[in-house]
């Protein structure tokens, strides 16, 4: 139309508007008691967080799905472009290898019984309860940063605590190093039974990793064999 009034030999230039700057979501502490919260408290809590800088970029937070007395648990590490639009840890191609690693051993993350399950499949033993360190997802995937850990480390820690899992999975750089407190590297850590209150965790790489290097999947492999070694010698104390 402008185009038709100017003449059609004058081209038009469309003048955007300057884009309006991204809200600023005031920075906020976590609530008080994180310690003593159940699931709903909790959940509540996470979605209303803005402990860190993250919060100010997340669609949603992603707090964690499974069995909630679930004996296996996985942590991994920190929301990405599929969890934050879904809503739920490991989705995407590295869930898709995740289901299919649980799935290997007879686990599961789906958190109510099939019908007519009870009692069969559906049993704690074979459930697992996943969640992230980081509740948002960091800008680009980018790296979680030290201060963003530890604000959001309450969170997990609650988590573990209401779940108790008599087994752990940690996935990634970032989860072994919120629980077992550790640098090194994950090929380092894996291979071996370590604890985390108590509680033995198996160091292994995440699925995001394995998708980008599938020669380390048997290593994966390994690793799984070994939780799963772990599970059933706890089962027969
Ligand atoms: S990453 Fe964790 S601490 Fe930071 S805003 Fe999200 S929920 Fe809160």
């Amino acid at each position: 139309m402008a185009g038709a009034l100017l003449g059609s030999d004058v081209p038009v230039q469309t003048i955007e508007p300057p884009m309006a700057p991204a809200p600023v979501v005031p920075r906020g502490d976590r609530p008080a008691g994180v310690e003593a919260m159940d699931w709903q408290t909790l959940r509540q809590a996470v979605a209303d967080c803005t402990a860190c800088k993250l919060c100010s970029g997340r669609r949603q937070t992603v707090f964690g799905v499974g069995h909630l007395r679930a004996h296996w648990m996985v942590v991994g590490e920190a929301p990405g472009e599929q969890e934050d639009i879904q809503g739920e840890p490991f989705v995407g191609k590295s869930g898709q290898l995740l289901d299919n690693m649980l799935r290997a051993l007879g686990l599961s993350r789906r958190e109510t019984p099939p019908p007519g399950g009870e009692g069969s499949a559906y049993d704690a033993a074979r459930q697992v309860y996943i969640a992230n360190t980081l509740k948002c997802r960091p800008p680009g995937n980018r790296n979680p940063e030290p201060d963003e850990l530890a604000q959001c480390e309450p969170f997990l820690i609650r988590q573990i605590a209401l779940v108790q899992p008599r087994i752990i999975l940690a996935m990634g750089r970032f989860a072994v190093q919120s629980l077992l407190r550790s640098n090194e590297p994950v090929g380092r850590l894996r291979g071996r039974v370590h604890r985390y209150q108590g509680v033995p965790l198996i160091v292994t790489y995440h699925p995001a990793y394995l998708l980008r290097n599938p020669e380390d999947k048997a290593r994966a492999w390994d690793d799984l064999c070994l939780a799963a070694e772990t599970a059933a010698g706890l089962a027969g104390d």
